[in-house]
C-alpha cells in the first residue's frame, strides 16, 4: 500500500511522521516537495522534489507508482497543486483529502482588513501605514513593487527575486516565532502596518497578538477555496483518522491506543 502526501508544510511533517509510526512496516509513505526552499526540513518516509508536470503528470503518477490515498497537505495559499490534486485524483481513481489547519481570527480588538489578493492588500496599504512588515512570502512581492513611499520590512525563508519594493529590508528567517520576538521587530523597525496570509497555524501566529497589543492594523488575504466536493481534515491526526476508515480505505493502520 502506498500514500502520497503533497507537502511543504509542518502538517504534512508532522502527517508523515504519524503515518510512518502507524502504517505497516511495508507500506509506502511518500512526501511530495515543490522543490522552492533550498534547505528543507525533511519527512520521514520517502521524499520526491519537484513538480509533476499539471494534473496529467500527477494523475500519472498516481497509477505508476501504484498509490491507494492521496493526502493534499500543501499550504493553504498553494491554489494550483491542490486543484491539480482534485483532478488527477478523480482521473486516477484515488481517494483524496485536503489536510488544512484551520484559519486565523482576529481576536478581541484586532483591526482587520480582509482583502481577496496581494494586488489588493497592495491597495489598501497606503490608506493604512507607511512602514510594513510584509510576511506574504518572497513569491509574489511584483504586488508591492510600485508602492515608492513605503518601507518593507519582508521576511521569508529564502531570498526574494525582483520585482519587488524600493525601499525593503529583508529578513531572512524561518518559524516558529516567539511573541517576544515579533514584539521587538514590530517596535524596533517603527512597523505600522502588518500584511499577511490567512495560513493559520501556531508557527506563524505570535505576530498577529504582537500586532494587536501595538495597536497597528493588519491586512488579511483571504485563503483560496479547497476544491469542490474534496473531504478536509483539520489536523494531521484527522488526516490519519480518515486514511483508516472508509474513506482514505485499504491501508491496514491499526488505531493507536
Ligand atoms: P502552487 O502555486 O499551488 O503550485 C505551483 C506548482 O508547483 C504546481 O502546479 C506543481 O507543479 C508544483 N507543486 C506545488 N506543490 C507541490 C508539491 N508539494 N509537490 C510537487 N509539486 C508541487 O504552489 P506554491 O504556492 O508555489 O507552493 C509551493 C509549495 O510551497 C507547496 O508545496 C506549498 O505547500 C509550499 N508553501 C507554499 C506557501 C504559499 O504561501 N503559497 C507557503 C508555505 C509553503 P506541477 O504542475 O509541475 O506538478
Amino acid at each position: 500500500m502506498h500514500v502520497l502526501v503533497l507537502g511543504g508544510t509542518t502538517e504534512a511533517r508532522r502527517l508523515a511522521e504519524l503515518l510512518v509510526a502507524a502504517l505497516p512496516e511495508d507500506a509506502r509513505v511518500t512526501s511530495s516537495l515543490a522543490g522552492r526552499v533550498a534547505s528543507p526540513r525533511l519527512p520521514p518516509g520517502e521524499v520526491r522534489v519537484g513538480g509533476f508536470g499539471g494534473a496529467d503528470g500527477l494523475a500519472a503518477w498516481l497509477r505508476t507508482h501504484q498509490v491507494d490515498a492521496l493526502i493534499d497537505a500543501t499550504h493553504p495559499f498553494a491554489g494550483t497543486i491542490s486543484f491539480n490534486a482534485a483532478a488527477a485524483a478523480s482521473a486516477a481513481h484515488v481517494p483524496l483529502l485536503a489536510l488544512r489547519r484551520p484559519g486565523w481570527v482576529p481576536g478581541r480588538g484586532g483591526d482587520w482588513h480582509p482583502v481577496g489578493s496581494l494586488e489588493e492588500a497592495a491597495r489598501t496599504l497606503p490608506a493604512l501605514g507607511r512602514r510594513v512588515f510584509l510576511t506574504t512570502g518572497r513569491m509574489g512581492l511584483a504586488a508591492f513593487a510600485g508602492l515608492d513611499a513605503l518601507w518593507f520590512l519582508m521576511r521569508s525563508v529564502d531570498a526574494p527575486e525582483p520585482p519587488y519594493p524600493a525601499r525593503m529590508e529583508v529578513l531572512l528567517d524561518r518559524g516558529p516565532f516567539t511573541a517576544e520576538g515579533e514584539r521587538e521587530l514590530i517596535r524596533r523597525h517603527r512597523v505600522d502596518v502588518l500584511v499577511t496570509k490567512d495560513s493559520g497555524g501556531a508557527a506563524t501566529a505570535p505576530k498577529l497578538a504582537a500586532a494587536r497589543e501595538a495597536g497597528i492594523p493588519v491586512v488579511v488575504v483571504r485563503r483560496p477555496p479547497v476544491p469542490e466536493g474534496v473531504a478536509v481534515a483539520g489536523t494531521p491526526e484527522r488526516a490519519l483518522d480518515w486514511l483508516r476508515g472508509p474513506g482514505g480505505g485499504r491501508t491496514g493502520a491499526q488505531p493507536s491506543g
